[in-house]
This record gives C-alpha cells, sequence and structure tokens, in this order.
C-alpha cells in the first residue's frame, strides 16, 4: 500500500528555477561593483576558492553550512590590501547585499507556481535546501509552511540534520509521511532514500541515474508533477 503523505518538501535551487545563470550573473556583477571601489582584484580559480574554503572551515567549523559567511569572509580575503579595516568591512557587506539580492533575480520552471499552488491545498509543504536562496522573498512563499537552510540546519544534505528538523515543523508527521522532491541524485534523492523517505527525481536535463540503489520515480516538467503525485498516493 502506498505511503500516507502528509508533508512534501522540496529543494530550491535547480528544482524550482535554473540555478546556473542566476549565480553566475549575481557572481559577475558583485565583483563588477567591487572593482567599481576598489579597482582590479585577483579573484583566483575554482580550485584557489576551494582551497580557501577548507583553510577557513579549519578555523571555523560554521563556514562549512554558513555559505553566507563563507562568501564574506572570501570576499575580506580578496580584499586585504584595501585599509582601513572599516572600510573593507563596508565593502565587503555592501558587496554581500548586492550578491544576496541578484541571487533572488530567479526565473521559476514553468508551471512551479500552479504546481506549488495546488498542492499546497492538500500537503504541508517545505522547503530543504543548502544555498541561501530565502523562498519568502518571492510571492510563492506564501505556499510553504516552513523553510529550512543549511544555515538553520547547521549541516548540509545529504546529512540528515534538515530532514530532522522538517519533523519537528508539522505536527503528527514521522518519515514515511514525507515526500521529498528535488534534482540531485546525492544531495536530495540519496539523503531521503537513507531516511526511507519517499522521493520524486527532477530530472529536466535527461540526466543518467548514476547510484547503486534503485531510481525513484522521475519528473521533467512541473506541469505533470500534481497528477504523478495524485496518481501515486491519493487512489
Ligand atoms: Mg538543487
Amino acid at each position: 500500500m502506498n505511503k500516507k503523505i502528509k508533508l512534501i518538501t522540496f529543494d530550491l535551487d535547480d528544482t524550482l528555477w535554473d540555478n546556473h545563470p542566476t549565480i553566475i550573473k549575481a557572481e559577475v556583477d558583485t565583483r563588477k561593483w567591487i572593482e567599481g571601489q576598489v579597482g582590479e582584484v585577483e579573484w583566483g580559480d575554482l580550485n584557489d576558492f576551494l582551497e580557501l574554503r577548507e583553510d577557513l572551515i579549519k578555523e571555523d567549523k560554521s563556514i562549512a553550512w554558513d555559505i553566507s559567511k563563507l562568501r564574506k569572509e572570501i570576499f575580506r580575503i580578496k580584499l586585504s590590501h584595501i585599509n582601513p579595516t572599516e572600510l573593507r568591512d563596508e565593502i565587503v557587506n555592501k558587496a554581500f547585499e548586492i550578491f544576496i539580492s541578484k541571487r533572488h533575480e530567479v526565473t521559476f520552471f514553468d508551471g512551479v507556481k500552479r504546481c506549488i499552488s495546488d498542492l499546497s491545498e492538500k500537503y504541508s509543504l517545505g522547503i530543504l535546501t543548502n544555498g541561501n536562496a530565502d523562498i519568502y522573498k518571492f510571492d510563492i512563499g506564501k505556499y510553504f509552511k516552513f523553510s529550512i537552510s543549511s544555515l538553520e540546519a547547521k549541516d548540509s544534505k545529504p546529512n540528515r540534520s534538515h530532514f530532522d528538523m522538517a519533523l519537528t515543523k508539522v505536527n503528527g508527521v514521522g518519515f514515511d509521511n514525507v515526500l521529498h522532491i528535488g534534482d540531485h541524485q546525492v544531495n536530495d534523492i540519496f539523503a531521503a532514500n537513507e531516511l526511507g523517505i519517499d522521493c520524486l527525481w527532477f530530472n529536466n536535463n535527461n540526466a543518467q541515474w548514476e547510484q547503486n540503489f534503485k531510481k525513484p520515480d522521475e519528473f521533467s516538467s512541473w506541469h505533470d508533477l500534481t497528477n504523478i503525485i495524485s496518481n501515486k498516493y491519493e487512489r
């Protein structure tokens, strides 16, 4: 018999919107603004970023899940030649404000708003994200009972904190009553699967299943999701 689903949790980035163009633009625009203030900056490449991140985590464990703090610390390092410190901090804080504002310039996938609105009539809905986008900055936020980011969970998916915390947000719900929906094979699907949570895989890129456990049902268009859920759980 199918499970009685009461709560549906959603990933955000690359599940409700295509995150790549948004993040690239936010990054480029923020760097441009910073360089307008202080002149050219040596930004380094991805490896440089990963090394810096590792060093920062060694000094402050919270950097691993507080990605806003991570971003500010990296700006601070890249601007270490700017003095006095007060001026540097002012630029870092303003740059972060610009970044976070641009980071919310997203285009929802076609059908998301209708689907979320429909589902909210039958289920409690929640967000579980490793990112720092805030669903409540959008009109669609009104349909979600809660939103848990890595900052609140003090950990990142695929670890279980987000999912454990989700259960505390809705009365009378266990993992058996949760359906998790996300794009990431590990952070969303593996994570939920490990806890016995049902999941649906959002696969709009025709990606191959690369995990060594059974692929869950997948969907590629938000226009189909309400029907998939009602066929599976409401019969
Ligand atoms: Mg995602």
